[in-house]
């Protein structure tokens, strides 16, 4: 097992980071007080090679790795979250499915386009009856002549206000084809008749990335809108790629970064009995702890996007690293904001927003809780 970066990786790196500092922070409190990522954003990601990561030449991609994608939304949550999970869906959630099983017209539409930045992409699969219950999908899809019929609601979709593709996840009525027990994805090209954001969520973190309930009534679609056509994956299947849940390990390993910088920054500024407090014993375990915390989260990350770049199964691996990921990144916040001390917990101070922003990767991407229950089935029916 070697996932030490090779030069390809690190230029990559080097690249987003200068860009991140160059054009991205500085924008991020007006996306955060906008509540929207600009178009912008995305252009210049696909000019720095983000948005071609994983997608082949073909379509306009560049066909470089899981690990680089990793490195991608690290560097990107580090300075703008919002922008990490913006561009991180766009790529992760809606590219990376259609580039598996999508039909050549799909892929030609929506990723040629995806890695020029013109396209925000979405995944539309959490219902109101609960998020964590995708076997029991109540949107369904009807066939009706050549197409079918969608009708439902969806609860939760990041860029669901503004995507430009969507991949919206139902149960089959009446078809007996599909490969897992009566489920199918659709991709679709907003805006459609039957089919309009309703709700627009507002969370407490990552503000910029606008998320949205879905409503679908009587939405018509021709049969080639199917994902993989009638043969094509099932919410299991797609529920099985282990890119959603490094996406959200990236993202929370950027923010607990972002937090250990802040942390020591201050700490070596602030003075308190005529010393800087970062002399002082308590706030060096704080900082020790938070680096173990970091460092830790993202050797479980890489471990998992080499899996994915070696060509094996990284399910339980990916899963892993989300659960550690998500949990640390909000240690790190509480650490930073004691380090601030008073400053800490003052609203709109340099630190609340780190905390806001690390408190949403413990439900995006599947709950602690879904990932506790699958790897605890994991090691109880496939590894004991
Ligand atoms: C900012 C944001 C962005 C999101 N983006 C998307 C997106 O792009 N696409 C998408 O499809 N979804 C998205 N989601 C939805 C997210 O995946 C769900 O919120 C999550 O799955 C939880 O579902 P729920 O909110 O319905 O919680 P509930 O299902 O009501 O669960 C409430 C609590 O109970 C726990 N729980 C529920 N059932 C069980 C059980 N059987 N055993 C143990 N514990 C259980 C849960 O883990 C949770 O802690 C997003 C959510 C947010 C907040």
């Amino acid at each position: 097992m070697d996932y030490a970066l090779d030069d390809r990786q690190r230029e990559f790196q080097r690249n987003l980071r200068a860009l991140c500092e160059g054009k991205i922070r500085d924008s991020s409190e007006q996306v955060e007080s906008r509540g929207e990522v600009p178009m912008d954003h995305l252009r210049v990601l696909a000019e720095v090679g983000f948005l071609g990561l994983l997608i082949p030449e073909d379509y306009g991609g560049n066909g470089e790795d899981m690990i680089c994608a990793l490195l991608g939304m690290e560097e990107l949550a580090r300075v703008c979250p919002s922008t990490a999970l913006v561009a991180g869906t766009t790529l992760l959630r809606f590219g990376v499915p259609l580039l598996r099983f999508g039909s050549s017209a799909q892929k030609e539409r929506f990723l040629s386009l995806l890695t020029t930045g013109g396209l925000k992409g979405a995944w539309a699969l959490s219902e109101p009856h609960g998020g964590m219950d995708t076997r029991n999908l109540r949107t369904r899809a009807r066939m009706d002549g050549e197409g079918y019929v969608l009708q439902g609601e969806k609860s939760y979709v990041l860029n669901g206000p503004d995507a430009h593709g969507l991949l919206v996840l139902t149960s089959l009525e009446g078809d007996a084809s599909s490969a897992d027990g009566g489920s199918a994805a659709f991709v679709i090209a907003p805006p459609v008749a039957g089919m309009e954001p309703c709700r627009e969520i507002r969370a407490v973190g990552a503000r910029g990335a606008r998320v949205s309930a879905l409503r679908f009534s009587g939405c018509r679609l021709p049969k080639e809108a199917r994902l993989g056509g009638e043969e094509g994956p099932g919410v299991e299947e797609l529920e099985r790629l282990p890119h959603v849940s490094l996406m959200v390990a990236g993202y929370a390993i950027g923010v607990g970064q972002a937090c250990l910088e802040s942390a020591v920054c201050y700490a070596k500024e602030r003075k308190t009995f005529g010393r800087p407090i970062v002399t002082y014993q308590e706030i060096h375990f704080k900082i020790a702890d938070m680096h173990v915390n970091v460092d830790v989260a993202r050797q479980l990350a890489l471990r998992a996007a080499w899996l994915v770049d070696s060509g094996k199964d990284a399910s339980a691996e990916a899963s892993v690293a989300k659960l550690f990921a998500s949990e640390m990144a909000p240690e790190c916040a509480r650490a930073c904001m004691q380090i601030y001390g008073g400053k800490g917990v003052t609203q709109g101070g340099p630190v609340e927003r780190l905390w806001r922003d690390s408190q949403i990767a413990e439900v995006i991407g599947g709950t602690s809780e879904s990932h506790r229950l699958f790897l605890a089935k994991e090691v109880l029916e496939r590894r004991a």
